[in-house]
């Protein structure tokens, strides 16, 4: 997977490299799946989500330009897969999941795993982690309508966000980088994401087979 789909595409952090080589995406697919978990595509993690494809992981992964000693809030635990690559790359995860099952078992593979660096809270991850901000690095694994001011306001200083924007059928992948009074944003190419429901994202009533 690294070396066909991860390392072409353009992906040139050795650190995420590193990362991705160590975190076993099988691990966080269902049962059935397991034989495609290294395959280039969006996979079912069951509630109506899937885990993301694995480029758009280390896209993502690398646009928080991580060093190792961040605090770093990710909206949309899902599977856990993008949460254990980022365990491996920052100094601490505060991870947020609206779906109580899927927090489950996520919560379950980090404690298999004796994964002592991430927190998953559960609720509805468009107001952040307040009492944990700033991050030096926000990732939000869901489709937003816009960039939450909620969670650029927990943005430290040269902090980076990453957050699909637009509509429910594609998005644009938007890097935003706080520096002094302003968030400088970069487009980075198109994506396809579930919605980010909540009180800043879209509103859960129009969406069947969620709690
Ligand atoms: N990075 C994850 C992506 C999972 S899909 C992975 O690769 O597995 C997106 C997840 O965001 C879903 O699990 C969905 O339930 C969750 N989600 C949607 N809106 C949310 C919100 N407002 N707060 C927290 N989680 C949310």
């Amino acid at each position: 997977m690294v070396e066909s789909q991860i390392i072409p595409r353009g992906i040139r952090d050795e650190r995420v490299i590193d990362a991705m080589l160590t975190v076993p995406r099988e691990r966080f697919v269902e049962e059935g799946l397991k034989e495609q978990a290294y395959s280039d595509y969006p996979l079912p993690i069951g509630e109506g989500q899937t885990i993301s494809q694995p480029y758009i992981v280390a896209l993502m992964t690398e646009s928080l330009a991580l060093e190792g000693h961040e605090r770093v809030l990710e909206i949309g635990t899902g599977s856990g897969y993008q949460t254990s690559i980022l365990a491996l790359l920052a100094e601490k995860v505060y991870s947020i999941e609206r779906i109580t099952a899927i927090a489950s078992r996520a919560r379950k593979l980090f404690d298999e795993a004796h994964c002592s660096n991430v927190v998953i809270r559960i609720g509805d991850g468009t107001d952040g982690w307040p009492e944990e901000a700033p991050f030096e690095a926000i990732i939000v694994t869901a489709a937003s309508p816009e960039v939450p001011d909620t969670l650029l306001k927990q943005l430290s200083e040269g902090g980076r966000m990453v957050i699909p924007v637009g509509s429910e059928f594609e998005q644009t992948l938007l890097k935003v980088t706080r520096r002094g009074g302003r968030f400088i944003k970069e487009s980075m190419g198109g994506c396809r994401f579930v919605k980010l429901i909540g009180r800043h994202g879209w509103s859960a009533n129009k969406v069947e087979g969620q709690n």
